[in-house]
């Protein structure tokens, strides 16, 4: 339920609503606004005795039940898109975000020539796992906080943001030192110790659907961070398992509308996992940025074939370049329609 206060409410009759919540067995969730208050309240009860009783209180402008079983991510408790600020970058808001770089972190020399290389054709995010979920225990595990602490100065040197996944509750605050954005990967998405951790880690959070997760699981899953203290959560379409073989997974490209739909938080797609093949990832990033999506994540390797992880999905150098270029005037056509959009909103 959200309540929202007449403007200029007094601290008196704030503590009055939310008494009045308690009694219902109600319990406050968050209170934001300064001029304008706008409180948030879960729990389980008669909602609709509680909604009649707060709503006839004076100060009290409107009460509203969140239908949804998502609640602070659905669009009935935000209408306009959630934008965040990270690394001097808006996401969500009319700005195309590009992330880039390879699978995993593997040298000082493939990270420092992958950031300059990613940078250089107009990412703002620089992407890499230092911690990675692979299905054999013999394959390449990642370089744990030695990778992180390349991905720093990657950081240092072109002033690009880090994504980098984090897969376990354990590590989430050493992550969060040196990462922009956690990223979860896909096996994670219900992994509820790590949500929760995340709701405290004052980072940024990209959320990645699980392979076999639906629409509704992934906002549920978005609102375990959310619920335990923590908006900035981005959500990330990366393909999900179905019964064709031609790609690695299949895309369900229609989840970005349908999350616009649902959700007010920033939706990316990845092509890469999507496809699993490099061939395929500019058709693809073409149909995200057609779709609307507010940006992509993309593998690029300056050196595909000796990669350690994800070559065949990962671009090179000159073809991210490539692909930056064509998509411009995709990307043109997108500005104009988020700030038509954005435009109407205000008005
Ligand atoms: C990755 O981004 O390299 C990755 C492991 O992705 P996903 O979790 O989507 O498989
Ligand atoms: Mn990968």
């Amino acid at each position: 339920m959200i309540i929202s206060m007449k403007l200029h409410s007094t601290r008196e009759q704030i503590d009055a609503v939310c008494a009045r919540v308690n009694d219902f067995g109600y319990k406050i969730h968050s209170i934001e606004g300064e001029e304008r208050v706008v409180i948030a309240v879960v729990g389980v009860g008669d909602v609709t005795a509680c909604l009649e009783s707060i709503e006839a209180m004076p100060q009290v402008e409107r009460a509203v039940r969140i239908s949804a079983p998502y609640k602070f991510v659905s669009r009935e408790y935000r209408k306009e898109r959630s934008v965040f600020r990270i690394n001097n970058t808006d996401i969500g808001g009319d700005n195309f975000i590009m992330m880039a770089g390879p699978c995993s972190v593997e040298s000082e020399k493939q990270i420092m020539e992958s950031a300059e290389a990613v940078a250089s054709a107009g990412a703002t995010f620089l992407r890499g796992g230092a911690f990675k979920p692979r299905t054999s225990p013999y394959d390449f595990q990642g370089m744990a906080e030695d990778g992180l602490k390349l991905l720093r100065k990657a950081k240092e040197a072109t002033g690009l943001g880090i994504i980098t996944e984090v897969m376990s509750d354990r590590d989430v605050d050493l992550v969060a030192e040196y990462a922009d954005i956690l990223q979860i990967g896909a096996r994670n998405m219900q992994n509820f110790a790590l949500l929760k951790a995340l709701g405290k880690c004052g980072r940024a959070v990209m959320l990645k659907r699980g392979m076999s997760s639906t629409v509704k699981e992934l906002l549920m899953s978005a609102e375990y961070v959310v619920a335990h203290g923590n908006p900035q959560v981005i959500l990330c379409e990366r393909g999900i398992r179905t019964f064709e073989t031609a790609t690695r997974n299949t895309c369900d490209i229609a989840c970005i509308p349908v999350l616009n739909e649902l959700s007010h938080l920033p939706v990316i797609l990845d092509p890469s996992h999507a496809t699993g093949k490099r061939s395929l990832v500019p058709a693809l990033s073409r149909a995200g940025v057609a779709i609307g999506a507010d940006g992509l994540i993309v593998e690029v390797h300056p050196c595909p074939e000796k990669a350690v992880s994800d070559g065949a999905q990962s671009l090179d150098i000159p073809q991210f370049r490539k692909m930056m270029a064509d998509l411009k005037p995709y990307i043109n056509l997108w500005r104009a329609s988020r700030e038509a959009e954005m435009a109407a909103s205000v008005r």
